[in-house]
C-alpha cells in the first residue's frame, strides 16, 4: 500500500519510520520544513530502547509532489486536522483510505466532512512518541493499535492494514466497536491532561492529592454519563481504569503537560472540550469539564 503520512512529528515520525523500516512505500509530510529537511539530510533518527535507528524516509513539504495515495494517516495535532484533511485531498483516488489515529473525539466529523465517509477509518493507538529536535524522536510507548471501520464491518482492507503494521512491529487488532475504544481513551485524556496541565503535576502526582483525585473522579464520571447516553458501551470500572493509567505512567508529563510547559496550544477542544460539546447536543450538563476547558483557554490565549 501506498501510505501517505501527514504530519511528521512524534506520531508520524514513528509510524512513518518504522513501516519504511519493514519495506513498505512510505512518504512523510510535514508543514514544517525544519522536520522535512532535516530527514532529508541525515534520515529520521528514533531512539528505542536504548538503540538508535536511522531511517532514510521520503519526506516532503510539497504534498502534490506525491501523486496518489492507497492510504492517508493524520498524525497532526487536533486543531490542525481541517487543514490538514484539505491539504490531503491530491492524494485521493476512489479508493483511498483516510485513517486517523489521532486523540481526542471530532476527527471523524472533519474528515467525513471532505471526502466520502465511506473511505475513513478510525483508530486509537496506545503507542507513544516524543519529539527531540527536528527529524529525531524517542519511541516513548508500546501499546497495542485499533482501528476500526465506521459502520463496525470488519473489512478487508481493515486487516490489511492492521497487518501492514503488525509486520511493522506495531500491535494492532481491528475492532467492530471502534467508538467505544475511542471514549475509553478520551476519559485517560479527560480525567489527567488537562490537570495535570493546570498544576504542574506530572500523571502519578494527580493521585497524592486529595483535590486532584477528588477533581480526577468528576471529570471522568461527567465523561461516562455522556458516553452512555450517546450509546458508547462503556466497560468496566473507567475511573479505575484512568487512575491505573495515572500510576502505570506516573513520571510522565501528559501531552498537554508538555503543550503547558512550552507555551503552545493544547487539545483540550478535542478532549474535555468536546465532552462539554457532546453533552450540548444531549442537552446535559458537564461543569466540571467546563470549567476545565475555560481554565485552559485562558491561560492558552495568555501564551
Ligand atoms: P506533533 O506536534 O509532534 O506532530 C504534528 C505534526 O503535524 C507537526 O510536525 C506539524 O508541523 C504537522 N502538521 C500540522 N499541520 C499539517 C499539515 N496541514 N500538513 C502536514 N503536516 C502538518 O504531534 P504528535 O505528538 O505526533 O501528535 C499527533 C496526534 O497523535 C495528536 O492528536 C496526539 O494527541 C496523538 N497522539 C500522540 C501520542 C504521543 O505520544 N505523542 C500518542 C498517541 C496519540
Amino acid at each position: 500500500m501506498k501510505t501517505v503520512i501527514i504530519g511528521a512529528g512524534a506520531m508520524g515520525s514513528l509510524f512513518g519510520g518504522l513501516l519504511t523500516l519493514s519495506g513498505e512505500d512510505v512518504w512523510l509530510v510535514d508543514i514544517r520544513k525544519e522536520n522535512i529537511n532535516a530527514m532529508k539530510l541525515k534520515g529520521l533518527t528514533i531512539e528505542e530502547k536504548g538503540k538508535t535507528l536511522n531511517v532514510p524516509v521520503n519526506a516532503v513539504t510539497d504534498i502534490a509532489s506525491i501523486g496518489t495515495a492507497d492510504l492517508v494517516i493524520y498524525f497532526v495535532k487536533t486543531y490542525q486536522t481541517e487543514r490538514a484533511a484539505s491539504d490531503s485531498l491530491v492524494l485521493q483516488r476512489e479508493d483511498t483510505i483516510f485513517l486517523t489515529l489521532q486523540n481526542g473525539l471530532g476527527n471523524e466529523e472533519v474528515l467525513s466532512r471532505k471526502v466520502d465517509q465511506k473511505k475513513v477509518i478510525l483508530g486509537v493507538t496506545g503507542q507513544g512518541a516524543t519529539l527531540l529536535e527536528p527529524g529525531h524522536i524517542r519511541h516513548a510507548g508500546w501499546g497495542e493499535t485499533q482501528i476500526g471501520e465506521l459502520d463496525g464491518k470488519m473489512t478487508k482492507r481493515a486487516n490489511q492494514i492492521a497487518q501492514m503494521f503488525q509486520k511493522a512491529g506495531l500491535p494492532t487488532h481491528v475492532s467492530s466497536k471502534i467508538q467505544d475504544l475511542i471514549w475509553q481513551k478520551l476519559f485517560a485524556n479527560v480525567g489527567i491532561n488537562a490537570l495535570t496541565a493546570l498544576t504542574g503535576l506530572k500523571n502519578g502526582q494527580l493521585l497524592d492529592y486529595p483535590e486532584t483525585v477528588r477533581l480526577m473522579e468528576a471529570l471522568v464520571s461527567e465523561a461516562v454519563e455522556v458516553a452512555q447516553q450517546k450509546g458508547i458501551r462503556v466497560e468496566g470500572n473507567p475511573i479505575k481504569k484512568v487512575k491505573h493509567t495515572a500510576e502505570a505512567t506516573r513520571e510522565n508529563r501528559s501531552s498537554m503537560g508538555q503543550d503547558f510547559d512550552h507555551k503552545r496550544r493544547t487539545e483540550i477542544d478535542a478532549i474535555n472540550g468536546a465532552v462539554v460539546k457532546v453533552a450540548q447536543r444531549l442537552g446535559m450538563s458537564t461543569p466540571y469539564n467546563q470549567i476545565i476547558t475555560d481554565l485552559v483557554k485562558v491561560i492558552e490565549k495568555k501564551f
